[in-house]
């Protein structure tokens, strides 16, 4: 697919516009206008109508958009029509839990491969997904073209499994831990520090939930 260099707010909404698309499909729905869709996402007309013209998709005035059209683009944008694997990087607490949550029943994104040092879980399979020793990180990514990779490892070692992620020419990772990892600049990375969202969450209650309750 072309590149089409869209912004980020934009492609954080795509999900939402998508799964609302859906909806009006399974409700036979034909076509959409944007003040309609904006009242159901909840993101006012004009960003839809910019959001929209980014991929080309232009409304007609008095018609709106066509439902099936559009669904059929953002499902090509999305990547919803085929499977991205993902290999997730350290089996414990939060890793498993991943793990069990995988992804597929919501989108078409699943962990495939796990990988841990653990010799007593390498070799297994949890919640359906088998787990390779470190060993063999390299071989099966490359084989298994996976370019998306989960890191819930120590922060003791993530960046010398960053540097091997990188080395099997993965292209995305989602960092769960709260050390910051070098990469180049073909890589993207994502970092979800879950303590310190939490804390964050705390902060702003202790210090601005009292005036924001008042106003
Ligand atoms: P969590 O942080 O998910 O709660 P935990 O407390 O169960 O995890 P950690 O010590 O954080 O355990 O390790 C997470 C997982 O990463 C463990 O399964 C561990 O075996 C694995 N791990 C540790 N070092 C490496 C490494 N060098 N390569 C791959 N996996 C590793």
């Amino acid at each position: 697919m072309a590149e089409t260099k869209i912004p980020r707010a934009t492609a954080k909404r795509l999900p939402i516009y998508y799964r609302y698309l859906n909806i009006l499909l399974d409700a036979d729905k034909k076509r959409v206008s944007s003040t309609e869709l904006s009242e159901a996402v909840k993101v006012d007309s004009a960003t839809i109508r910019r959001d929209f013209s980014y991929f080309g998709a232009l409304g007609k005035r008095g018609y709106g958009y066509d439902v099936e059209t559009l669904l059929a683009f953002f499902k090509k944008i999305l990547n919803q029509d085929t499977l991205t694997n993902v290999a997730l990087i350290g089996v414990g607490n939060l890793g498993h839990a991943l793990l069990n949550f995988n992804f597929h029943k919501n989108s078409n994104v699943r962990i495939s491969a796990a990988f841990d040092v653990n010799e007593a879980i390498a070799n297994t399979v949890q919640s359906g997904v088998p787990v390779y020793p470190m060993t063999e990180l390299k071989k099966q990514l490359i084989e298994q073209q996976i370019e998306i990779a989960i890191l819930t490892v120590p922060t003791t070692v993530v960046q010398e499994i960053t540097d091997d992620l990188v080395d099997a020419n993965v292209k995305g990772i989602m960092n769960f831990t709260p050390l910051r990892i070098s990469v180049p600049e073909t890589v993207r990375v994502q970092n979800v520090d879950l303590t310190n969202e939490l804390q964050t969450l705390i902060y702003f209650i202790e210090h601005y939930g009292q005036q924001l309750g008042e106003t």
